[in-house]
């Protein structure tokens, strides 16, 4: 079958965007933006903003810029600028242009003006505190400010001087003069200018008057002639504004803003402000440690921009929010890394296995197979000798029913290599089991013995040819589904969410392996070399087990 974009399931960003092309709005072009505020991370919910406004692009051949949000200098920086670059790139998006509000502050200050000679804007001299009082509430009609008729020749004498530097931060604002009755509380006059005495990352001290968010961020998409600018539904309340600045300027054109539901991942969350205080306050080893769910963090886990796009598709655009479980994501990963990930063998926990019948210096460099699927991978050299090493709980002294490992006077399967039996437990003075004496059938390699079933197969690797390696199994990161709805999410943090095990061995391939770093680990879960590997210890992080442990809760 020939799958087209039209094989697409549709959303109500779909319908209205087809609408509008077939009505040859915007001269039937797309262009859409994605806008992050450069002051952290970005995680998957910003994945998912991501994946929509760069793929409507991509499915109307249109365009779309990643313009930093940067009004609110205090709190960005250039190393979250350029992770928010890294990420997208990864991500395989490629933006039409690079693009900044602040790229924008001079145009912004003219069209300031602009709304001032108008009438639509005024300097106010109340506090902070005051202007807060003023606004009403849901219930209450706001109050005006003393300040609201102010002649236009005195505002903008004091806007000049404001942006010259003469006033304190605080001391005035610049407000759209709206309406204090509205019964939407974001038309009260919203302030639009503030003082702010902070250099700022990209224009220095050039400014010491910030433009608001809402102010800034309907004139950027106007002057980048963006035709959909999708955001999530908090902004419902502020497309009035929106719409408002923008019909009293003479802007390059009117956007339309679009809302939809914000992705809420359950066990997780997705708050860059939460998520700064899970690294400042060392709860996580970083921005990308591979328990958080910044795209940095599940890159470093060993998710792939594949199982990340593909999750976005599958959970869908509405309006309606909803919690997504974890599930999900769990299962985009596995998909894609059980079609494409190599197999490779690695033993967590070592329990040493001698071949009392096996030539004592002999070596066998026995072919293993990198996919059981995909002949395309080829094979591998996986060395077999006396001594190898095989799961501590791969064999048992009192195993229960239906156990298909090893036991003592019975056979199992080496994976890829012989059927051996065990004969003798050796035990040090503690009772523990140090090595298992065991015996194998020469004729058993890659098939099974005339007449005998061996059901078990087991994973091993050689110890002299293994190398060691340290692996971290994490866990969700936090015991409640909905860690935002809790009292304080500090309180649910997974004490439990790593665990490193540093005596593990893995089979020599893993060392020259350069081409491919995300590995199924035969019967233990899919694995991604880290970058804390050095040449005496190789690390591995856990992507995601094998099944779904935590489905039958
Ligand atoms: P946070 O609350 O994490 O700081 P934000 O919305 O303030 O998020 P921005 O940098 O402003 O972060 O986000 C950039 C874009 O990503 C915005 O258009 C925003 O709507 C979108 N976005 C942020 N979080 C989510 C989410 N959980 N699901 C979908 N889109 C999101
Ligand atoms: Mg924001």
């Amino acid at each position: 079958m020939h799958i087209t974009e039209s094989a697409l399931p549709t959303n109500f960003i779909r319908q209205i965007i087809a609408a509008d092309l077939s009505a040859n709005k915007n001269n039937g072009k797309v262009a859409t933006r994605f806008p992050p505020e450069p002051n952290g991370y970005l995680h998957i919910g910003h994945a998912k903003s991501i994946c929509l406004n760069f793929g409507t692009a991509l499915e109307n051949n249109g365009t779309c810029n990643l313009r930093f949000d940067d009004t609110n200098p205090e709190k960005e920086s250039i190393e979250y600028m350029e992770s928010i670059k890294r990420d997208v790139a990864w991500l395989g998006f490629e933006w039409s242009e690079l693009r900044h509000a602040s790229d924008y502050f001079e145009q912004l200050y003219q069209y300031a003006v602009e709304l001032i000679k108008k009438g639509l804007a005024y300097v106010d001299s109340l506090s902070a505190e005051e202007i807060r009082v003023y606004r009403g509430t849901l219930t209450q009609a706001g109050k005006e400010s003393p300040d609201r008729n102010r002649l236009i020749e005195e505002n903008l004498d004091l806007f000049t001087r404001m942006r010259a530097g003469e006033f304190a931060d605080g001391q005035y604002v610049l407000r759209a003069k709206i309406d204090m009755a509205s019964p939407n509380i974001n038309l009260r006059d919203p302030a639009i200018y503030r003082i702010r005495r902070i250099h700022h990352q990209r224009t220095g001290d050039a400014w010491c008057i910030y433009p608001m968010y809402d102010y800034t961020h309907c004139i950027s998409d106007a002057i980048e002639g963006i035709t959909h600018s999708l955001c999530t539904l908090e902004f419902e309340d502020h497309r009035p504004l929106y719409d408002w600045v923008l019909n009293e300027l003479q802007t390059p054109c009117h956007p339309q803003q679009i809302e939809f539901a914000r992705l809420q991942l359950e066990y997780t969350i997705v708050s860059k402000r939460k998520l700064n205080q899970l690294v400042t306050e060392k709860h996580v080893s970083g921005w990308d440690d591979p328990r958080m769910p910044t795209i940095a963090g599940l890159r470093r886990a060993g998710f792939t921009p594949k199982s990340i796009k593909d999750f976005c598709e599958r959970i869908g655009i509405t309006k309606q929010n909803s919690w997504i479980e974890m599930g999900v994501l769990e299962y985009c990963i596995r998909e894609d890394l059980n079609t494409n990930a190599f197999r490779a063998m690695a033993v967590l926990e070592p329990l040493r296995v001698v071949i009392d019948n096996y030539p004592n210096d002999k070596v066998e460099n026995l072919e293993v197979s990198n996919h059981p699927q995909r002949e395309e991978f080829g094979k591998r050299i996986v060395p077999f000798s006396k001594t190898i090493l095989i799961e501590r709980d791969d064999f048992s002294e009192n195993p229960p029913p239906k156990y298909k490992r090893l036991i003592q006077g019975e056979e199992v399967r080496l994976r890829g290599a012989y059927v051996i039996r065990c004969n003798e437990v050796i035990k040090n003075a503690d009772g523990e089991i140090i090595e298992l004496r065991c015996s194998y059938d020469e004729n058993t390699l890659g098939k099974n013995p005339e007449g005998r079933k061996v059901k078990g197969v087991i994973h091993w690797v050689s110890e002299a040819h293994s190398l060691a390696a340290e692996i971290r199994l994490y866990d969700r990161l936090f015991t409640a589904p909905q860690p935002d709805n809790e009292e304080n999410f500090l309180d649910v943090v997974n004490p439990n969410s790593l665990q490193t095990l540093i005596n593990c061995r893995v089979e020599a391939s893993l060392k020259t392996s350069t081409l491919e770093n995300r590995y199924q680990f035969e019967r233990t879960g899919y694995f991604c070399l880290d970058s804390d590997s050095t040449n005496d210890k190789l690390v591995f992080n856990r992507t995601v087990t094998l099944r779904d442990n935590w489905e039958k809760d």
